[in-house]
Formats: C-alpha cells, sequence, structure tokens
C-alpha cells in the first residue's frame, strides 16, 4: 500500500492520497483543498486517481473533490446522509452513496465502510488494512465538535466506543485534522471517552 498525508487549506485538513502497489490505482480521501499540490504529489507517487472517499461533507474537506472529478472523472463515494451536502456544496453528484458495511476495492486494497454519526449524520471511518481514517468523528486524544447541523454528543460518543473501538487495538488512526494515533492509546488516553 502507498500511503501519503497532506494537510491542506487553511484548516489544515487532512487529505489522504492510499495507492495500490499492485495497479498503482490511488483513493483520494477527503481532497479539500490546494488541488494542484494534491495532484502534484499523486503524480510523483505514480499513482492515477481513481476514486474519492469523503468521511464527511465539510467544506473543509470536500473543496477539491470537483477538481478531481474534472480531471480524472473519478468516482465520488459518499454516506447517503451526507449525499445531499455534497451537492450543495460542491455541484459534484455522489457516484455511490454509501452505507455502514459497505466495501470498496480497488486494486488489492478493500476500505471498509464504518458509519460513525455524530459530527455529521454520515460520517464514515475508512478501514484500510490495519489503519483506519477517522475523518472528524475521532481525533488524536480529542472528538469532533457536535455544534453544528446533524451533529450529536451521544451519537458521537456511541459511534467511538461501539463502532471504532472494537477494532484492534493496534490499528492507526489518521484523523480529519492533527496527528495520527492508535486505538489502544486513544482508548487508554482520550479523556471524552473515558
Ligand atoms: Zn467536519
Ligand atoms: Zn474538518
Amino acid at each position: 500500500m502507498i500511503f501519503e498525508t497532506m494537510a491542506v487549506g487553511v484548516y489544515y485538513a487532512n487529505c489522504y492520497i492510499i495507492g495500490s502497489d499492485s495497479t498503482k490505482e490511488a483513493a483520494i480521501i477527503d481532497p479539500g483543498a490546494e488541488f494542484e499540490r494534491i495532484d502534484k504529489k499523486v503524480n510523483e507517487l505514480g499513482l492515477t486517481p481513481k476514486i474519492v472517499i469523503l468521511t464527511h461533507t465539510h467544506e473543509d474537506h470536500i473543496g477539491a473533490v470537483k477538481d478531481f472529478v474534472d480531471k480524472y472523472n473519478v468516482k465520488v463515494y459518499v454516506h447517503k446522509d451526507d449525499a445531499a451536502a455534497l451537492v450543495d456544496g460542491t455541484a459534484v453528484n455522489p457516484d455511490v452513496e454509501l452505507k455502514d458495511g459497505d466495501v470498496i476495492n480497488l486494486g488489492d486494497l478493500n476500505f471498509e465502510i464504518i458509519h460513525t454519526p455524530g459530527h455529521t449524520k454520515g460520517g464514515i471511518c475508512i478501514k484500510v488494512g490495519n489503519i483506519m481514517m477517522t475523518g472528524d468523528t475521532l481525533f488524536n486524544k480529542s472528538i469532533g465538535r457536535t455544534d453544528f447541523p446533524g451533529g450529536s454528543y451521544d451519537e458521537i460518543i456511541k459511534s467511538i466506543k461501539e463502532k471504532i473501538f472494537k477494532y484492534d487495538d493496534d490499528i492507526i488512526i489518521y484523523p480529519g485534522h492533527n496527528s495520527p494515533s492508535t486505538i489502544k492509546s486513544e482508548k487508554i488516553g482520550n479523556p471524552f471517552v473515558n
């Protein structure tokens, strides 16, 4: 697996580039801004963007979606409960509306979709191998805001405890902002879920 993190835009939203070693196809997770910079990195890695998967559809995570659609005709995947906000924010219609338990195949990679509402109604985490992109649901020793439309504090806590923490302790989490962590480290040290 080829894996690269880029913090983009004024909110430093983490955009993740995940490529298949066998086919050199890439998934772009949350292309939030700075299309040219992400595109340059993808090219340096020798990858071709095929799909975009969105952890949720807040503005700081979707700003460069349309550029990827226009240049590469990528397929856009978003949870069904966040799909309307994508259309509002980018005028891009999702190709696939996701639900909990879906799996997206790309080359030798499988992306597992875990529905984790609370930050937004259609927020998801994306697990591939032993890493998990947690969007703005779970951060390194913090959690996402729940005061936006569709947010719920009770739901985000439930999502983290029941949907994320059931996975192995050694899985590395890559959040929507700031630095990575592990499930074990969050179980022990995250003040919001202890
Ligand atoms: Zn957000
Ligand atoms: Zn964000």
